[in-house]
């Protein structure tokens, strides 16, 4: 079934249809109709603590159900959305949804509950002016903590201007956690760790994929836990998909993961039954 396979199922828009603006504007319009009616929603990938194999956060990641062309990846609107502007009020809702939903499982699980949900918020959404105002509305409005809200920004979206950057530091001024997330792909520059308020290192898949065979990607994939050692950073591996990549990074001196080994992304409320089972085995040891 298409559902099972992962990334690659999203195969209706193409990259090639994407460069056309009149698909462009075909898949913003259909995404703001998607916004009106209940159409999109979150769905919740775990992030692990290794050593124990239990839940230390989740990141909220957006899933649209288009009526005609059945699941829509979002690779494959978030651009269309970023170039339309969309990306403003459709980041807006995903924030308060991935906040409502954390309050929601403090209220049902307690201390079981994730301890931060990530959300993803693209370059257009920090550049836009009040962004960090509109973080601190939301916070106030759910009662979400904001020790339990972390930001996802890519270098490359950090880099953008000035004023990411602003937004950035008053976010993070809030108690709110920043990550930098697929890090080491971007425009990557050592001196955005000075400059970014950044708590949390997201080292990229491609330096994952390849940690088992000891060639450069792992070299890199080394470093980098070197670095968020050295500087004091929670580092992440993202898309761990098999136990070898899992050994090996927690040989490195990765200590919390993400990926398919452990958990695809899932509905709230199938995180919701996972995590009121007694034993609450989450994941794979
Ligand atoms: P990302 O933020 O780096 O999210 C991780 C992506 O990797 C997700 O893809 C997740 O499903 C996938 N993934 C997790 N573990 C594995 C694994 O073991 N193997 C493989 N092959 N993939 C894995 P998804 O959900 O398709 O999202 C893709 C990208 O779209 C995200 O990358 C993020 O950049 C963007 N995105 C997703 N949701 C949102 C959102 O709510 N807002 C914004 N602005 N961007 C979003
Ligand atoms: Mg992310
Ligand atoms: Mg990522
Ligand atoms: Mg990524």
């Amino acid at each position: 079934e298409a559902k099972s396979q992962g990334r690659g199922r999203y195969v209706v828009y193409t990259p090639d249809m994407d460069r056309h603006g009149a698909e462009q504007a075909r898949i913003a319009a259909d995404l703001r109709v998607a916004m009106d009616t209940g159409q999109l929603h979150l769905v919740y990938q775990p992030i692990v603590a290794m050593a124990g194999g239990h839940l230390y956060g989740v990141e909220a990641l957006i899933r649209w159900n288009h009526p005609q062309r059945g699941p829509v990846g979002p690779v494959d609107f978030i651009p269309a959305a970023e170039r339309t502007g969309l990306i403003v009020p459709l980041g807006a809702w995903i924030l308060g949804e991935a906040c409502r939903q954390a309050v929601r499982w403090q209220q049902e699980l307690g201390d079981r509950a994730p301890h931060t949900v990530s959300v993803n918020v693209s370059a257009r959404q920090l550049r836009e002016a009040g962004f960090a105002t509109d973080v601190a509305a939301v916070l106030q409005q759910t009662g979400l903590a904001p020790d339990r809200l972390t930001i996802e920004v890519t270098e490359t979206a950090v880099f953008d201007g000035g004023t990411a950057l602003n937004e950035l530091h008053a976010i993070k001024a809030l108690g709110v956690t920043i990550a930098l997330d697929d890090f080491g792909t971007g425009h990557s520059s050592l001196g955005l760790l000075r400059t970014c308020p950044v708590d949390t290192l997201k080292v990229d898949k491609s330096f994952v994929d390849d940690v088992t065979q000891g060639g450069q990607q792992a070299v890199v994939a080394e470093a980098l836990i070197h670095l968020s050692n050295g500087l004091s950073l929670r580092a992440v591996a993202e898309g761990v998909e098999t136990a070898e990549q899992a050994d090996a990074l927690y040989r490195l001196g990765y200590r919390y993961a993400q990926g398919y080994f452990y958990d695809r992304p899932m509905p709230a409320a199938d995180l919701s039954a996972r995590l009121s089972e007694p034993e609450m085995r989450l994941s794979r040891p």
